[in-house]
This record gives C-alpha cells, structure tokens and sequence, in this order.
C-alpha cells in the first residue's frame, strides 16, 4: 500500500471507530506503554528504550531483586522514575478524558504506572500494574505519598525511607513476578464485561492476564477497536485497526465521535 492509500484508509477507519463511540453506551478503553511514549516515557519492556542496554528489565524489575538487593532496583528505576516526574499527559491522555466528560460511561483500564490520565483530568482510571503516585513501607506496610521522597530520591539516589519504622519504602508498581492489585483486577473484569465498546490504546496486549481482557469483551458481544502502532493478536477479531500514533489519530476519532 502506498503512502495516500495508507492515508486514506486510516481516515476512513477512523469515520468507523467514531460511529462505533457514537453508538456506545459503555466504554472501556485499554492502555498501555505506547500511550505514554508520546510524553516522553520509555516502554521499559521494549528493546532500544535505553533501559534494556544497562540491565534485564524482567530481572532487575522483579520482586526478587526488589527483596535481595533494594538498591539494584532503586539504580535502575531512577531515570524512568525521573521521566515520569517530569512527564506531561499528550493529546491521546487529553482525548480520552474529553469522553468520559463528554457523558459517555468511560472506564480506563491502564497497564501505565505513570498517572498520566489523571493528570490529563480522568476519574474512572484502574491501574493494572500499579502506580508510582505511591509507596508502601515493606516492614510496617504503611502507604505514603510518593510525592515528598521524589525529588530527593531522582536527584542523588535516596533511597525513600518509612518515616515511622526506617524500612524501606517500595513503590507501589507491580513488579515482575508480583500479583496484580486484586481488587482493580476484579473490576476491571467486571467493567469489561459491561462495556459494549474497547478501545486498545497503545499497548501491544503482551503482558498476561490483561492482555486477555479484549477477548473477554468481544465473547460478551462488545465492538473492539484497536489503535497501536505494531499489530496486537487480537487484531483479526477487532471491528476496526489502526496502525498508528495514538497522540496523533484519538483526539481526532474523538473529537469526531463527541461533536458529530
Ligand atoms: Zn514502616
């Protein structure tokens, strides 16, 4: 297919998944890395994001190390950790939140630990693998604010400390080889099969279980439409695929879908 040709076809895929959100009654929409690549922030599973080179995200990012050598991990997660900090929600986070404002029923499903869509003004968000926003003490199980043990800790490695105990604290991101959050994991799946639309966001759906939520929503009848720039493996089953940016084709397929 030629470049025009390509054009085209995105446009008129487009005119669809708008007609697809014009007709919903509920919508869950599936994000993952590919939404937050736009802001700035690396996909830290991808080769070539620059975190790949220095070590093995699946075993640096894994409870394991976590436990073994607190600041193995802590080294490594220091420049994503910086990235988030400074990290701006982009047109596709700004879209998103635009319909769940618009009156449709939206409920984000996100594999982001960045709280972009928040930032960018969203309400319903469940987030999978949870979220930089906060940590917990790993000797009191105390939960605090991710936000006062940042800057110290972006700028020259400081290690976050409990303020009541001295133990450390441990973001709550779910790590390799960790269980995702039961009860967001529960709605989600509830939520899933209440929606009749999903739209997929920028995640490839590599990552089990979620990656398996855009099946359970196509058996209970929902439409799918899929926005990544590689192809996912429920492509072939989804009502409409576009192969592209997510911060440049959403605002579009939105703002067309919300305002005719
Ligand atoms: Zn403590």
């Amino acid at each position: 297919m030629n470049l025009a040709d390509h054009a085209t076809k995105t446009a008129l895929d487009a005119l669809r998944a708008a007609e697809l959100f014009r007709k919903a009654k509920r919508v869950v929409v599936l994000t993952g890395a590919g939404i937050s690549t736009p802001s700035g922030i690396p996909d830290f599973r991808s080769e070539g994001s620059g975190l790949w080179s220095r070590d093995e995200p699946m075993e640096v990012a894994s409870l394991n190390t976590f436990r073994t050598s607190p600041e193995r991990f802590f080294h490594w997660f220091r420049p994503l950790a910086s990235q988030i900090f400074n990290a701006q929600p982009n047109p596709a986070h700004m879209a998103i939140a635009e319909l769940e404002n618009s009156g449709i029923t939206t409920t984000i499903l996100t594999q982001n630990i960045d709280g972009l869509h928040q930032k960018a003004g969203s309400k319903k968000v469940l987030e999978l693998h949870g979220t930089i926003r906060s940590m917990s003490c790993t000797q009191c199980y105390q939960r605090f604010d991710s936000q006062p043990f940042l800057p110290a800790y972006i700028d020259d490695g400081t290690i976050p400390l409990c303020a009541s105990c001295n133990g450390i604290l441990k973001p709550d991101v779910i790590l390799f080889g960790e269980q995702l959050p039961q009860s967001a994991w529960m709605e989600a799946q509830r939520e899933t099969h209440q929606a009749d639309l999903m739209l997929v966001a920028g995640s490839s759906l590599e990552v089990l279980p979620v990656a398996g939520l855009p099946i359970q929503a196509l058996d209970r009848g929902a439409h799918l439409i899929v926005v990544n720039n590689t192809p996912t493996y429920v492509n072939v089953r989804a009502d409409v695929v576009i192969m592209d940016d997510v911060a440049a084709i959403l605002p579009e397929i939105i703002k067309r879908a919300i305002h005719g």
